[in-house]
């Protein structure tokens, strides 16, 4: 029996279910849905990838008033990155409810076009803590009307400072209203702020990303020097088909990144250090598939868009074994299976031994397959990325680059894949023995009849 269907859920919300393929419930959701649509409050140990934005998503939808014009539901997300995934979430589960107008508030955009935007309340606000209440100090958002508060990785957003702009929003929301917070971990700065803003919530924990068994873990004892030597063989032996290598220092991440471009992986770093330009670049390259390992920080990689990683890497141990159970929650989402592999140096083994505790299990050590030649080959991303300056301010929108592809070109459309307009940049990932055939006939002819710069990435 399909759990959803004994669940008071609003027509229009099952058919967005439906529509989504979600056929059962995840854990994080049968726990908390029946409290939520109850209009109580929840507080969730809920790791990425376990179904908590549906969870949440559902609530606010279902006690919505799309008839009043009022901001009644606001999600605070820690990144952009992430506010924007959530935002993707939840307008997919409003589809088949008209006109629910949702809103996306984050810092790092110009202000203007949000202040516009506000002239109409939406329903729904997903933002991130600063931009929020800058907007609701101007008082160009209004906290009146807010029914349903959602705090989302509350404990990445309270690493992150956003302490006291969380109080502040709070302080401002109406105290009727329901307020759900997931964290991935649960440190005492967490429990403080769901002491302050929930009112007898109900706790759930959702059994960590570990103890699924869909995760298959493996560590190996290597010298720091190997690392990178040992980190090629481990993917040509796994050919996972996307890889987050996650390192703990910037300059690993760029001299590992350095090193396994060098034997030939579609690889590039993300880190702290890239302007924004440069961050969504790499980011739309690995989701279009044109880059299958991307060596990144824990805070780079926060919200990073990753349906379909195949594979986590530790290349050293984090020091807080949460740290770990996060990474390697992203790998093994609803219903695939994953792999994470760590990379573990002599000086890393008080760290192991901590993480093996933390765990309650033994940790399965494995040792690295020899280099020799039977080695399987170095596993090639399927697509390539074309770059066209010019985007949503030139009106280009997808089918304006597909039919310029398929027209002219002469591209068959499976030879294309995902297409990224963004404001002056438009990306379009092509099949790598198509990817020079493209580019060539994207610079030669026009696209809405006129010519843009286009580069292969
Ligand atoms: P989240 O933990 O919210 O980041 O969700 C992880 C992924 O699981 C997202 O890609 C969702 O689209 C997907 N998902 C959420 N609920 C379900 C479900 N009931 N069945 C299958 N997939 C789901």
């Amino acid at each position: 029996m399909n759990l959803f269907a004994s669940l008071p859920l609003l027509p229009a919300l099952r058919e967005a279910i439906d529509a989504a393929g979600y056929t059962e419930p995840t854990a994080v959701q049968a726990e908390t849905l029946p409290a939520i649509l109850a209009g109580r409050d929840v507080i969730a140990q809920a790791p990425t990838g376990s179904g908590k934005t549906a969870a949440f998503g559902l609530g606010l939808l279902q006690r919505l008033d799309v008839g009043g014009v009022r901001t009644q539901a606001l999600v605070l997300c820690p990144t952009r990155e992430l506010a924007d995934q959530v935002a993707r979430e939840v307008r997919r589960l409003a589809m088949a409810i008209p006109n629910v107008k949702l809103l996306l508030l984050t810092g790092g955009v110009p202000l203007g076009p949000q202040l516009a935007s506000l002239t109409h309340a939406p329903h729904i606000v997903v933002g991130t803590p600063g931009r929020v209440a800058d907007l609701l100090r101007r008082q160009a958002l209004s906290a009146a009307d807010i029914a349903t508060l959602v705090l989302d990785e509350a404990d990445r957003m309270l690493d992150m400072g956003f302490e006291e702009i969380l109080e502040e929003i709070i302080g401002q929301l109406p105290r009727e209203r329901q307020t759900l917070l997931f964290s991935a971990t649960w440190p005492e700065s967490v429990r403080q702020i769901a002491r302050a803003a929930l009112r007898s919530p109900l706790e759930v924990s959702v059994e960590g990303a570990v103890s699924q068994p869909e995760i298959a873990q493996w560590f190996h004892e290597v010298d720091t020097r190997d690392k990178p030597a040992a980190l090629a063989a481990l993917l040509q032996r796994h050919q996972p088909a996307s890889t987050v290598v996650f390192c703990n220092t910037r300059d690993d991440a760029d001299t590992l990144c350095d090193a396994l471009q060098i034997k030939g992986f579609a690889t590039a770093a993300l880190h702290g250090k890239l302007e924004q330009r440069e961050r969504d670049e790499v980011l739309i390259r690995f989701a279009n598939g044109s880059l299958n390992v991307l060596v990144a920080s824990d805070v780079a990689a926060r919200g990073l868009d990753v349906k379909a990683l195949a594979c986590v890497v530790n290349y050293e141990l984090p020091g807080d074994p949460d740290v770990y159970v996060h990474r390697i929650g992203r790998t093994a989402r609803a219903g695939n299976t994953g792999l994470a592999l760590s990379l573990v140096a002599a000086r890393e083994m008080p760290r192991a031994l901590r993480l093996g505790e933390h765990l309650g299990m033994p940790l399965p050590w494995a040792k690295i397959p020899p280099a020799d030649g039977d080695a399987a080959p170095i596993p090639r991303a399927e697509m390539r990325t074309l770059r066209i300056e010019g985007g949503r301010s030139d009106k280009l929108r997808p089918g304006d680059l597909l039919g310029a592809l398929t027209g002219e070109a002469g591209l068959a459309a499976q030879h294309i894949g995902k297409i990224d307009i963004l404001a002056t940049r438009a990306f379009v990932a092509v099949h790598r023995e198509q990817a020079d055939r493209a580019l060539k006939a994207l610079q030669a002819g026009k696209i809405k009849g006129r010519r843009f710069r286009v580069r292969k990435l």
